[in-house]
């Protein structure tokens, strides 16, 4: 095989390139036999993906909720240039630097207290993989090792790593292949009352029900708050958050949720806590956190939980990731912060919510449509049977937008920095593939 090019100015032939990707690399939940078709992307700026054949797409997905201010921000990217000048990467374990403490500074202040114990990690699923382990040393340094169950609502994911795993859904989740080991969690009902309902206190009965029953070998309670993202993209009541709090405060269990794709004012608020007024004793943080430059995730918790788990034995938690702290990431996420702290993201927000509500709203009335919902920067037209994601996709590319379906599920969450016009032609594109869809079937 002769070594292709690698710079940007001496380019690989596309078919080469595509040839190569098909035989050798695997890409998200991929068959490696029968891979969906794969687009090759050049570059990417604002909300505009530009592939290797020239056409431009508007991306409606945010490459899974991390690029909120668009692609190649060039705040962000300086702050990279100014960090790979100075150091790229250094070992976390006995040095410390700038951009880890300026950031996990803006993330004790932008969560709210008592959350003021940061631990960096690499990626969403290791961060829930930190939680997870956080309470378990919690509750043996509180001399309680036989709490070491979890409970979470079906309908959930949080991640692909193991522990992660246990907690995802466990139907559409990846339990009937990794059943055997798995540890054995416990999975309340999905909420059902929805976001904008009256509140049903029947919603948490079950809940209530399997936490009286397992309390003693029950460590915590870990949920998505408010927004259950490729789970199902379910958005349920934040009485119930209030509830599951009450709860965990009555039986001594920890609460964990997990922001990472909710995190950074997707739903609206800055985090989607917020909806409910009230704080976790352990939160996960990740995607948007680098405003989707790179790969960097955060576990918060609490003084108390940190005191617990550092005053027994072995004395410190027991995790330490190679790339733990990663200067460039830091970095970066310390400006993507900021940025869109100095910007009126949340009227933004807003008004995403409102062209989507208006502009998707007519999709509830085709047939094959299960249901139309919008909440904040997220829009969602639940189909009644699994799309085919490939023609759907090609579909998307020949209109110039980026929108990547799952299962029943077609969905935008845009980058905040969206224009109208650009946010119509996504609305636009998908209510015209719900349309075509229907005109298939019926053809
Ligand atoms: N938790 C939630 C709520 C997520 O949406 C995801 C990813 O989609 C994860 C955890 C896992 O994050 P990562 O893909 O960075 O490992």
């Amino acid at each position: 095989m002769t070594s292709m090019p690698c710079s940007p100015v001496e380019r690989m032939d596309q078919e080469q390139l595509l040839a190569f990707d098909r035989n050798h690399i695997w890409h998200p939940y991929t068959s490696m036999t029968d891979p969906l078709p794969v687009y090759p992307v050049r570059s990417a700026s604002g909300v505009r993906l530009r592939l290797a054949d020239g056409r431009e797409l508007i991306d409606g997905m945010s490459s899974w909720w991390a690029a909120i201010h668009g692609y190649s921000h060039p705040v962000l990217i300086q702050a990279l240039r100014e960090q790979a000048d100075e150091m790229a990467h250094v070992m976390f374990g006995g040095l410390t630097h700038e951009p880890a403490v300026a950031l996990s500074e803006r993330l004790v202040r932008i969560t709210p207290a008592p959350l003021d114990r940061v631990f960096l990690c690499d990626s969403g699923s290791v961060s829930v993989e930190v939680a997870l382990k956080m309470a378990l040393q919690y509750q043996h340094g509180r001399g309680c090792p036989e709490k070491h169950r979890m409970l979470t609502i079906r309908g959930g994911y949080h991640g692909d790593t193991f522990h992660a795993m246990s907690v995802c859904d466990p139907v559409t989740g990846m339990h009937t292949i990794f059943s055997h080991a798995l540890p054995r969690q416990l999975f309340a009902p999905r909420p059902m009352c929805r976001f904008t309902d009256p509140w049903d206190p029947e919603d948490i009965v079950e809940t209530v029900r399997l936490v009286e029953t397992h309390h003693r070998e029950m460590a915590a309670v870990i949920v998505e708050p408010v927004v259950q993202g490729a789970g199902g993209m379910w958005f349920y009541h934040p009485q119930y958050l209030k509830e599951l709090r009450a709860l965990c405060d009555q039986f001594d269990l920890l609460l964990i949720f997990d922001e990472i794709a909710t995190g950074f004012g997707r739903t609206g608020k800055l985090f989607a806590m917020e909806h409910a007024a009230i704080v976790p004793d352990i939160l996960c943080l990740g995607k948007a956190l680098t405003g989707g430059t790179m790969t960097l995730a955060a576990t918060l918790t609490t003084g108390e939980v940190a005191e617990t788990i550092s005053n027994a034995s072995p004395g410190v938690f027991m995790h330490g990731p190679t790339f733990m702290g990663n200067p460039l990431a830091c970095r970066v996420a310390a400006a993507s912060i900021d940025l869109l702290l100095d910007t009126p993201w949340e009227e933004k927000i807003q008004a995403m919510e409102e062209q989507m509500r208006a502009e998707l709203a007519p999709a509830a009335d085709l047939p094959g449509v299960a249901d139309v919902r919008v909440l904040g920067g997220i829009g969602v037209v639940e189909m009644d049977e699994a799309v085919d994601v490939a023609v759907l996709q090609k579909l998307y590319v020949k209109d110039g937008v980026w929108i990547r379906p799952f299962g029943r599920l077609i969905y935008l969450m845009p980058p905040y920095i969206i224009e109208p016009e650009d946010l119509r032609r996504l609305t636009t594109a998908l209510v015209r593939s719900v349309e075509y869809l229907h005109h298939r079937q019926d053809g």
